[in-house]
């Protein structure tokens, strides 16, 4: 009786004190709210005039194009988080880009679009362009073939090669290899950096496998000779040529100063490959000494083969950040990944949204909002279990906190030269009436307006 008593003594004691520590301590709750956020990767849209034409440019292979496939839950428009945020922006009655990064505590989103335009405007929004197109100049007949996926896919990257090559005033492909770098490649990239692109964005894992191995160089120029002016080629013939242009555009955007973003994760289409986007399968790329002065970012962090992207987080020129995974994962399961990813290399780690329109349900300022908030409590939980656990401290945390949601993207990306990421242009603006004011150190993520 006296044991039962003690005993149950102890359980309630224990849930008291489960219930007064917050999972997340406060004061660290405080400054990650505070922090004037970087978003390493989203696809914002234009803000249109009435009656203008639908923004068309929000993705190279916007998911639309693909044939029905079934989304994780969290990512689907009817989840509560979703409605939720889609409740909460619509009530702010947000006018402009600019707000709904103001709402989702934003200072500046890395804009993973066709172009920029209306809206979306430096320094706010900066330009992360598509290079894929520049991967895949031939007839890519047989490679569309091969799912319901791809057969719309390849068509869209063809109709971006041609528009970047009318961008050059350059009406048909060069008879050989060395001259379509020359003439298209090289040229498209230092346009594109010239028009403010800060880094360039592969969604390869749409349109095949990340193995992008050691080409033969003998093999890619014959193919490509053989088949410039007509033809289509084998599926080995296109690879060959396909590895070699992934690592000429690798070293070119390398040279400009231009970090590579790849696209990584488990989704999306229902042909997707899985296996195809093992993040592993990018070690023969990052493996090549003439690759080295490239940054590379493992976009959406390989999501879920984790573990694998934290040992290529250690090759010295790789990244991963985790946009998307805010919305797919449960804050727990992202902090589970943070931490093991801050253990080791806390100064690769980028925060990242990966906000994108999916339908008037769901909007790419819902989802900034959603993947921010979702993105503050993965963090706050992962630093708040390092500080109790007595792995780090005060200070360290609340300097992980910054590295991870704002430092290492400006230093990553070069974001210190100008820019709202170092004016701290984001700070001054002034919200509209009935708009909470953002950036506030005294505010917790918690309050913020989304689950
Ligand atoms: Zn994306």
């Amino acid at each position: 009786m006296t044991i039962l008593s003690r005993s149950t003594t102890l359980v309630l004691g224990l849930s008291l004190t489960a219930c007064t520590t917050p999972a997340v301590d406060p004061s660290l709750e405080r400054s990650i709210g505070g922090i004037e956020a970087v978003d390493d990767h989203a696809h914002p849209t234009l803000q249109l005039a009435p009656g203008a034409k639908p923004d068309t440019e929000y993705d190279a292979l916007p998911l639309d194009a693909l044939p029905p496939m079934t989304l994780p839950a969290r990512l689907r428009a009817d989840h509560p988080d979703w409605i939720a945020a889609q409740r909460a922006v619509k009530a702010l009655a947000i006018k402009t880009p600019v707000e709904a990064l103001d709402n989702a505590g934003i200072d500046v989103m890395l804009s993973n679009r066709i172009a920029l335009g209306p809206g979306l405007t430096p320094p706010r929004f900066r330009w992360i362009s598509f290079v894929d197109a520049l991967m895949l100049p031939l007839d890519g007949r047989l490679e569309a073939a091969r799912t319901p996926d791809t057969r719309s896919l390849y068509a869209l990257e063809t109709k971006l090669l041609h528009r970047y090559m009318n961008d050059l005033g350059v009406a048909k492909l060069p008879a050989s290899l060395d001259e379509y770098v020359a003439a298209i490649v090289t040229p498209t990239l230092e346009r594109q950096k010239k028009l403010g692109a800060v880094a360039v964005k592969f969604e390869a894992a749409y349109l095949r496998a990340l193995d992008f191995d050691d080409p033969n160089a003998g093999v890619a120029h014959l193919v490509y000779s053989r088949f410039a002016s007509g033809g289509t080629p084998g599926r080995a013939e296109y690879k060959a040529l396909q590895d070699y242009l992934f690592r000429v555009i690798a070293r070119e955007a390398g040279r400009l100063g231009l970090p590579v973003q790849i696209h990584d994760t488990d989704i999306a289409g229902s042909f997707y490959s899985a296996k195809g986007s093992d993040p592993f399968l990018l070690e023969s790329a990052f493996n090549d000494s003439t690759l080295r002065a490239t940054k590379f970012v493992i976009v959406h962090g390989g999501w879920p083969l984790v573990t694998h992207t934290l040992t290529l987080l250690a090759k010295g020129n790789v990244y991963a950040d985790f946009s998307l995974t805010g919305m797919v994962a449960e804050p727990r399961q992202l902090a589970n990944t943070l931490r093991m990813w801050l253990n080791e290399y806390p100064d690769r780690v980028l925060f990242g949204t990966d906000a994108f329109a999916g339908g008037p349900d769901q909007t790419w300022e819902a989802g900034a909002l959603l993947a921010t908030n979702s993105a503050r409590r993965a963090l706050g939980l992962a630093l708040t279990r390092m500080l109790r656990d007595g792995v780090i401290t005060r200070e360290r945390a609340e300097q992980l906190a910054r590295m991870v949601m704002r430092e290492n993207a400006v230093a990553l990306y070069g974001l210190g030269t100008g820019g709202a990421a170092t004016t701290g242009a984001a700070a001054r603006s002034v919200p509209e009436p009935g708009m909470p004011a953002r950036s506030v150190p005294e505010r917790s993520a918690s309050a913020r307006s989304a689950p």
